[in-house]
């Protein structure tokens, strides 16, 4: 069965979420209060409607409930979002995603149920961060406030050593979770196998551990 998502506010974030799920063959239902920004996506989403998501009778009339997935992209207007929100977890929305302006957003939206809490603006400058700083690094995904993961191309610091010459986990409590070659996958590379050119590492470990880890790679 097709999965069914609700996306609330049509801008920048909402727009490329609600396009992204449209192109993927997904059922999406697109809201926002402007007019102009629903008719943009009128030939989409699979719905696109008019709409104040603060109002509880409007969330209901709109069968909200029913979808498996909300997301909810509003932006500058942090009480909107939060009561947005509140109201969907109130009526019953299994999985709700939001978009948090700030931490204190972030936090709010955590207390009140929030599923899932992303900031984009936040950690797409953290990822263009890693990446100025060490050209290896290609991307950069936050776990938790201490631990990431990393993809870092293999250079010649890396190349044709296993990864037990490397020792990055004695050396820098790091783990080699897998190593994108190609089209191929290889997970949990195990202790004998050497890095190749074009090889892109994914690495777990805390931040710390990767700074330096970056730093190393960048001389
Ligand atoms: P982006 O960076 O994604 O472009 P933004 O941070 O600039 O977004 P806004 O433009 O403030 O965010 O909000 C995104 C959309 O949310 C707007 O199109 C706005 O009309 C819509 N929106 C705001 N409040 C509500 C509401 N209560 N109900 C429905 N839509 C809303």
């Amino acid at each position: 069965m097709k999965k069914e998502f609700v996306v609330i506010g049509l801008g920048r974030f909402g727009g490329s979420i609600c396009k992204e799920l449209s192109d993927q063959g997904m059922e999406v239902m697109a809201i926002d209060q402007d007019e102009d920004r629903v008719n943009e996506f009128a030939s989409i989403a699979t719905h696109a409607v008019i709409a104040d998501t603060t109002d509880e009778t409007v969330l209901k009339n709109l069968g909200i409930r029913n979808f498996d997935h909300v997301i909810v992209a509003i932006g500058a207007d942090i009480q909107a979002s939060i009561l947005t929100t509140l109201m969907l977890k109130e009526i019953g929305v299994k999985k709700v995603t939001v978009k948090a302006q700030n931490d204190y957003h972030a936090k709010v939206l955590h207390k009140i149920g929030a599923d899932h809490v992303v900031h984009p603006e936040r950690d797409m400058g953290r990822r263009i961060a890693h990446h100025i700083v060490s050209n290896n690094v290609l991307d950069y995904i936050e776990l938790s406030d201490e631990y990431s993961i990393v993809e870092v191309a293999a250079n010649e610091t890396l190349i044709g050593n296993s990864i037990v010459d490397l020792n990055i986990r004695a050396k820098y409590g790091l783990n080699i979770v897998a190593i994108k070659r190609g089209s191929e996958m290889v997970i949990s590379p195990q202790a004998y196998d050497v890095i190749e050119p074009n090889d892109i590492l994914i690495v777990i470990g805390a931040d710390s551990d990767i700074q330096r880890f970056e730093k190393k790679l960048s001389h």
